[in-house]
């Protein structure tokens, strides 16, 4: 493992050789993919309101770039390591490849609680962070975008950083900007989104029907959130929802955007009066049809996975299953249908990619147009998948990465090794 060791690397390099092996990709292609292009670690002094100076640990790290410039998101959490942001670089370059669009896989992180800093100290660590790795990311490099903890203020600050020490506005150095800053027309909303287009696919798929149905969402965060306002939408009720402040539960279905203002005035859905408290333990496993896991990875383990109820899984978070979980749910794949993390979640970098292209081109697209085409591309990506599960007998997960395997195999064969 050298330096990379960290519970969801190792799930993530389970899953690469499994499939590797499954689906007989070249094994000098295999081992090149279990260990990431690049990885920068910097230190970022950050100066409280109070003077006291702090220094936090950063990360970006650069899986693979054979199939285009490196991208992915910016995480700020304290379980932030060099091994989680390095799986999570790894994720990102097969989740790329599975929705087709022409870019590589990257991570990056900073191991801080972000809710004990005002906006002023936010700011700063931001900035610093940014300048620490500058000479590494760019349009034609790498991109970042919003991950756990960021947010479209954190791109305009990266995208204001980068731009002031170039001299001129570089817009396309990171997606999931605010509007005003050329982001994209439903790149807030498109992870969510996008995953209840694989959810309406799956449903139909073993003969569920959406409306009248019920889903528990881990994690009301920006996936969660509006993954559980699309599903309310197409007339599925969220029975229960948590956060780090806890869970609730309402078996007439949450008021979601009465729970959203809740959130915003208390800081968390703690309190919210439209539902009853519930224990966040009991929330995976509760029987619902459809199951979000939306907050951290690994959560799903063996133990879990075998008292799961629900009958579609779709991952919203990045690796929220072990390789023990796996193994359960391989074993239960006639009573759940999993959505993997690389097909489920991949709205977000679909949308990020319509980014990069609107403001490459300085020409934007209206909102039903970004939708249009992410539905086109989720739609797609799900029936490839499907077909492989079907026709190859490999579950969802491994057909996923078969098939993003195969892409960027393919690329790097074409390519070759250097020198
Ligand atoms: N952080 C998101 C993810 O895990 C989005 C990455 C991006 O848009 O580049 O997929």
């Amino acid at each position: 493992m050298g330096p990379w060791d960290d519970p969801l690397y190792r799930t993530t390099r389970d899953l690469i050789t499994r499939t590797a092996e499954q689906v007989g990709i070249d094994p000098n292609v295999g081992v090149r993919l279990a260990q990431p292009d690049r990885a920068i670690i910097v230190s970022i002094p950050l100066r409280r309101d109070n003077g006291d100076v702090e220094v936090y640990t950063g990360y970006r790290v650069q899986h693979n770039d054979t199939r285009g410039p490196c991208k992915g998101g910016i995480r700020f959490h304290p379980h932030v390591n060099l091994g989680e942001v390095t799986a999570l670089a790894t994720l990102m370059t097969f989740k790329c490849a599975v929705v087709g669009v022409p870019l590589g896989g990257a991570k990056g992180g900073i191991s801080i609680d972000p809710s004990g800093l005002n906006r002023a100290e936010m700011q700063r660590l931001t900035r610093r962070y940014t300048t620490e790795i500058i000479n590494f990311i760019g349009p034609g490099k790498d991109i970042p975008a919003p991950d756990m903890g960021t947010n479209p203020q954190v791109m305009a600050w990266i995208m204001d950083t980068f731009s002031m020490t170039s001299g001129y506005a570089v817009p396309g150095v990171v997606t999931g900007k605010p509007i005003e800053l050329g982001g994209s027309q439903g790149r807030l909303q498109a992870t969510g989104r996008g995953l209840v287009y694989t959810v309406t696919d799956a449903a139909e798929h073993i003969g569920l029907d959406l409306k009248g149905a019920t889903a528990a969402i881990q994690g009301l965060g920006n996936v969660g959130y509006w993954a559980a306002r699309r599903l309310a939408y197409r007339g599925t009720k969220i029975v229960a929802a948590s956060d780090v402040t806890g869970a609730i539960y309402n078996p007439k279905g949450i008021d979601l955007k009465a729970a959203y203002v809740h959130m915003q005035k208390t800081g968390g859905l703690a309190g919210f009066e439209g539902a009853e408290p519930m224990d966040p333990d009991e929330l995976l496993t509760m029987k619902v049809d459809v199951l979000i896991p939306a907050a951290l990875g690994g959560v799903i383990d063996a133990d879990i996975a075998r008292k799961l109820q629900c009958r579609i899984l779709a991952e919203g978070a990045n690796g929220p299953v072990t390789s023990e979980g796996d193994a359960i749910l391989r074993q239960r794949q006639d009573e759940i249908f999993v959505i993997p993390d690389l097909l489920a979640n991949a709205g977000g970098v679909t949308v990020s990619y319509f980014e990069w292209v609107q403001g490459t081109q300085n020409f934007f697209w209206s909102a039903t147009e970004v939708n249009k085409r992410l539905q086109t591309i989720m739609v797609t990506a799900f029936k490839e998948i499907l077909k492989v599960h079907k026709n190859e007998g490999l579950d969802m997960r491994t057909a996923a990465m078969a098939v993003g395997m195969r892409r960027v195999s393919e690329a790097m064969l074409l390519r070759g090794l250097f020198p």
